[in-house]
């Protein structure tokens, strides 16, 4: 998909625009990669020419990481201990390590789906 999405509000799928940041791909257009580092946009896209330097995604990406983060391991740590019996160091240690992977891991999808909603709106 490289059809160029940079024409008026009407041009700008929101659906598209967040699976194209969820991927990592530029939201206007798809044809090229939207982070040059690992949370660092790229200047402008180098298919379709979006500015993404000047978009500014703020907190909003880790908000929405530690949300999801938290709705999904909560369940799965009370049913580990109704399951097992797991030692307080092990917890302690384990499942901020958990949690700290699964933010890490979402952080830059949900930047790019951000940056994605932002554009296309
Ligand atoms: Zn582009």
């Amino acid at each position: 998909m490289t059809d160029k999405g940079t024409g008026a509000k009407g041009d700008r799928p929101l659906g598209l625009a967040l699976k194209r940041g969820l991927r990592g791909l530029c939201p206007a257009c798809g044809g090229a990669r939207l982070f040059r580092r690992f949370l660092k946009p790229v200047e402008a896209c180098p298919a379709c020419g979006e500015r993404w330097a000047e978009r500014r995604a703020d907190d909003f990406p880790a908000y929405l990481a530690i949300l999801v983060t938290g709705h999904l391991l909560l369940p799965v740590i009370v049913e580990v201990n109704i399951q097992f019996d797991v030692g307080t160091l092990t917890q302690m240690i384990g499942w901020p390590l958990v949690a700290a992977g699964m933010a890490l891991a979402m952080i830059q999808p949900l930047k790019g789906a951000v940056l994605g909603l932002l554009w296309a709106r």
